[in-house]
């Protein structure tokens, strides 16, 4: 059996979002050989469209047996568990986003998935909670480390810490 290394990036920006990372979680470890390990969970504000809903984000690895295609296709399912309306063309307010931002060190280019994501290591709250919980993995298309990545981003976007006990009604 191949076990497979994944970093999963969770976004959530609708209804209960601590909920809402929490439930994605327990999903995804029903597909996972080990516990997931996890990031903390970080606060941004909405990039690419306009809303006054910031989302929650938040980093977790994974082992798994699954291949990069059945593991997409399970996460678009709990996206889906979870309440997740596609309402169009371009990004809008969601309950769940569930990214592969890498599978192993492998490199994927087909028609529904691309491995690694060609977006997210431009984009200050993926690297932020990459680089909490893998400073030193290397991404396989650009050769650097998540911290080298992080060093360079262009994305100034704050992405906050965000203290699950300071919001217990959230
Ligand atoms: P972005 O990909 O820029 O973060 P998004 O997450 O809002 O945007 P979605 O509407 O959630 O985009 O995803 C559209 C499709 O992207 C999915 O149905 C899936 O087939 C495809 N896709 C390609 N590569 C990946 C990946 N690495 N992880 C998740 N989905 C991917
Ligand atoms: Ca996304
Ligand atoms: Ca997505």
């Amino acid at each position: 059996m191949q076990l497979n290394t994944v970093f999963i990036l969770l976004g959530t920006n609708l209804g209960n979002r601590e909920a809402n990372l929490r439930d994605a979680i327990t999903k995804i470890t029903e597909l996972c050989i080990h516990k997931p390990i996890k990031s903390s969970v970080y606060e941004t504000l909405p990039i690419g469209f306009d809303s006054d809903l910031k989302f929650l984000n938040q980093v977790i690895s994974i082992v798994t047996s699954l291949d990069p295609f059945e593991l997409l296709e399970k996460l678009l399912e709990i996206e889906l568990l979870l309440g997740r309306e596609r309402q169009g063309k371009g990004y809008s307010s969601r309950t769940i986003d569930l990214d592969i931002v890498y599978f192993n060190s492998d490199i994927i280019q087909s028609e529904t998935l691309t491995v690694p994501h060609p977006r997210l290591h431009l984009r200050r709250f993926t690297m932020v909670p990459m680089v909490e919980i893998a400073p030193d993995f290397i991404h396989p298309v650009l050769g650097l480390s998540q911290t080298r990545i992080l060093s360079q981003l262009e994305d100034k976007n704050e992405v906050r810490n965000y203290d699950i006990t300071d919001h217990p009604k959230d």
